[in-house]
């Protein structure tokens, strides 16, 4: 077993979530884009999902773009984040397509693309409610119009995206708009658009329920692959594999503690005034693992006896009076992640990564 803090990652079982998602979405005429950006695009976990038959790439980040290049993963690759204007070069040489809504930075894009010879792909995003990026409907036929004049980049499609920002919910109403406006602009510019693309996990209920209008034919997946949950609804997807992920961490003391500190009480690290509540001397154990490995809030013990008190930069600490198993100085303690803990946890050198695959 490796030592220290280690992320354990079981790329069978996300081999497995793609297939699974993949299949759901191809019965429907859906392609996948596999999102990278949870894992900070970790080449063995996007092996998985190429293998798992996802339809191209998708991350947020053009250092991980540009790594994926650097490895030769040739699939097609959007970015996931509304360019840089100050950034447009790499764009155009690495991602074959990217989100846009901001003109002034669609004519930077086709104008360097021009100049190095390639087309861009531009996917128009939308705004159907979620606030985040996109243009409202009433804008995109103008904004159509500005970029068929342009060369250098070619429209491939419409977009959206939801749960995020807003935390709006996609449905067959809101879907319905964006199918609606990309009828509109396949009219006014007289061919098909390649992509209409109707948003990443939260659209995988609408997909099980055979509800996403007719017309979308693009899913952009991270979480519901990689966790098999549905933050946006709240909900685990009964179809696909929770556990992929496991993170552990190294016990350095085990003592028996009052639950309430004694003295008085100042600031903790970060500058807040802690609160404790007097549950008398309880087993405490303490993690090498704190808020420079993870996000604390985005990471559960497997042991659903274990509780985490709190946790300082290199600290976490643990209740482990209600747990059956005697544990000491050394053993490992496993926890399960969030979205937000994968991130974090993907992102940080002083975890080390470990990667499982039984089916070779
Ligand atoms: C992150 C992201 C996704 C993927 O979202 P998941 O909920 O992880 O599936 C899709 N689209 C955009 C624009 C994103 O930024």
């Amino acid at each position: 077993m490796p030592e220290g803090t280690t992320l354990e990652v079981d790329l069978d079982k996300i081999i497995f979530n793609t297939s699974q998602v993949v299949e759901k979405c191809h019965r429907l005429g859906i392609a996948v884009l596999g999102v990278t950006k949870g894992f900070s695009a970790m080449h063995q976990i996007v092996s998985a999902m190429v293998e798992g038959g996802v339809d191209g790439l998708a991350d947020a980040r053009m250092e991980n773009i540009i790594d994926l290049r650097k490895r030769n993963f040739d699939q097609e690759i959007t970015l996931l984040r509304l360019p840089h204007l100050s950034n447009v070069e790499n764009i155009v040489r690495y991602a074959d397509t990217s989100i846009n809504s901001e003109m002034m930075v669609i004519e930077a894009l086709a104008e360097t693309a021009k100049a190095i010879n390639k087309i861009h792909k531009i996917i128009l995003m939308v705004d159907v409610g979620d606030l985040r990026e996109g243009l409202f409907a009433g804008n995109v036929l103008n904004a159509v119009k500005q970029i068929s004049d342009l060369e250098g980049v070619s429209l491939s499609g419409l977009g959206t995206n939801m749960g995020c920002f807003g935390g709006i919910l996609p449905s067959p109403e809101n879907l319905g708009v964006l199918v609606g406006l990309a009828n509109a602009v396949e009219s006014k510019i007289g061919r098909r658009l390649e992509v209409v693309s109707g948003g990443g996990t939260s659209s995988l209920s609408l997909v099980e329920k055979n509800n996403v209008p007719v017309g979308i034919n693009q899913l952009r997946i991270g979480e519901g692959i990689l966790l098999g949950t549905d933050t946006t609804h709240n909900r685990r997807i009964p179809w696909l594999l929770q556990d992929a992920f496991l993170l552990r961490a190294e016990v350095i003391e085990v003592k028996r503690k009052p639950s309430v500190p004694i003295g008085d009480i100042g600031r903790d690290a970060f500058g807040n005034v802690p609160h404790f509540i007097d549950k008398g001397v309880r087993n405490r154990a303490i993690l090498a693992l704190g808020k420079q490995d993870v996000d604390v809030e985005g990471i559960t013990p497997i042991n659903e006896k274990i509780k985490i008190m709190g946790a300082s930069s290199d600290h976490l600490i643990l209740d482990i009076t209600d747990c059956e198993q005697d544990i000491k100085v050394g053993d490992q303690i496993e926890f399960s992640l969030s979205y937000s803990g994968l991130l974090s946890v993907s992102d940080s050198s002083y975890v080390a990564k470990t990667f499982k695959r039984r089916s070779l």
